[in-house]
């Protein structure tokens, strides 16, 4: 992006204002200067379900969602992983081939569509070049390897045609490894699952073990060459989520020099939010019943605005979480893991608004960073954990291909 100081200075006095970190006492030009230097990257966003459904369109401001180009702008990303995503409780391993490839050239699409503001990357190097350039890179990555119906073709496909790390699992078991969400079939990864990880080493693709059960996380670590990481995962310490991350397995990351990227969702942030959940059960079983009537191929446009509505009467319910608690995952994976082995997985778009106050969206960003100064890190730290560290990741990835 082509920044102005000056200009950005405003913006950014504006938005620590009134955001959520209204009591953050960070010099505004020290956040505005570090920003200015800074290669900021999210691991995983999932706008991508509105590109494909409901031809959301990125140049425009939305007064809904969390990412366009305007936002991104203000939040000043410099790459940003789409999350190329298929339900498994709706679609079998074949059909999510077709929903993928559905997916993939609806983001192609509109990366295309605005050239002047985005570029498709594949690489850390793309990124930096993008950036240079005055635009946003914008990169895929597979959620869930159901996506590949156990095939290492479509895998090699995936990749060919972009994507650049695979979530090994959604919420539901693949044939050849284990989810977080369920009780246990395979006890980890099955031989096959191993072929997949050598694979993806081999293509120089990230593993990505958000979602995956323990034992799974183990022989990962054990069977990757490579570093992984976690697109979108926080602390299981602070908030006691299957899928977040033990302490120990926040340092076996880091033995592999793979990154951890804090998810910003409530759920995963905060464990009052089973709780929570309960005062809105009207409000979940209208969302059960319209997924329930949800197409699987075909116009699915009216669902995304219909499931807005009862996103929106969830959040005036509920109120949100401060945004410390998010400062608290980010502070305590430094802790753990290290400074450098975390960054930012947002999952801005995949998780009902549930975001913390002062993180409603992209835009917002400069509030992270100003929290993280409120908390004692240093500019080169920050820079770190905004995508010093992602970039380093996918540059060991792209080196130890085959
Ligand atoms: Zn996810």
């Amino acid at each position: 992006m082509k920044r102005s100081p000056a200009l950005l200075l405003a913006a950014l006095s504006i938005l620590l204002q009134t955001g959520g970190s209204a009591q953050s006492k960070a010099d505004p030009a020290r956040v505005a200067k570090l920003l200015n230097s800074a290669v900021v990257i999210d691991l995983h966003d999932d706008t991508t379900q509105m590109i494909t459904d409901e031809a959301y369109n990125l140049a425009e401001k939305h007064t809904y969602g969390q990412i366009d180009i305007p936002r991104m702008k203000v939040g000043h990303v410099a790459g940003l992983f789409l999350s190329i995503w298929t339900d498994t409780d709706l679609f079998t391993p074949t059909e999510s081939v077709h929903r993928t490839l559905e997916q993939i050239d609806a983001v192609r699409r509109e990366i295309a569509r605005h050239p002047s503001e985005l570029e498709s990357a594949t690489t850390a190097d793309q990124i930096v070049a993008a950036r240079g350039r005055g635009r946003i890179a914008m990169l895929m990555g597979v959620e869930g390897g159901h996506a590949i119906d156990s095939d290492l073709g479509v895998l090699r496909t995936y990749y060919q045609l972009g994507a650049r790390y695979m979530t090994l699992t959604h919420t539901n078991h693949t044939p050849w490894a284990d989810t977080s969400s369920k009780p246990a079939v395979h006890k980890g990864l099955t031989d096959f699952g191993k072929q997949v990880v050598k694979e993806m080493n081999r293509l120089g693709m990230m593993v990505d073990i958000s979602h995956v059960s323990d034992k799974t996380f183990y022989d990962v670590l054990a069977t990757s060459t490579a570093p992984v990481i976690a697109s979108h995962s926080s602390c299981r310490a602070l908030a006691n989520a299957p899928r977040n991350m033990t302490d120990d397995m926040l340092r076996a990351i880091a033995a592999k020099n793979g990154v951890v990227h804090i998810n910003f969702f409530e759920g995963f942030l905060d464990e009052s939010y089973g709780t929570r959940m309960k005062t809105v059960t009207p409000e979940l079983a209208e969302q059960a019943a319209l997924d329930k009537k949800t197409p699987k191929f075909g116009d699915r446009t009216a669902y995304g605005p219909e499931s807005r509505k009862i996103n929106a009467k969830r959040i005036a319910k509920l109120g949100r979480i401060p945004l410390s608690k998010l400062l608290d995952h980010f502070e305590h994976a430094v802790k753990v893991a290290g400074i450098d082995h975390v960054g930012l997985g947002s999952d801005f778009d995949g998780v009902e608004d549930q975001l913390p106050e002062g993180m409603e969206d992209v835009s917002k960003l400069p509030n992270l960073v100003a929290g993280l100064m409120d908390r004692g890190f240093s500019d080169t730290d920050i820079l770190k954990i905004l995508g010093g560290n992602t970039l380093r990741v996918m540059r060991d990835v792209e080196k130890a291909a085959k």
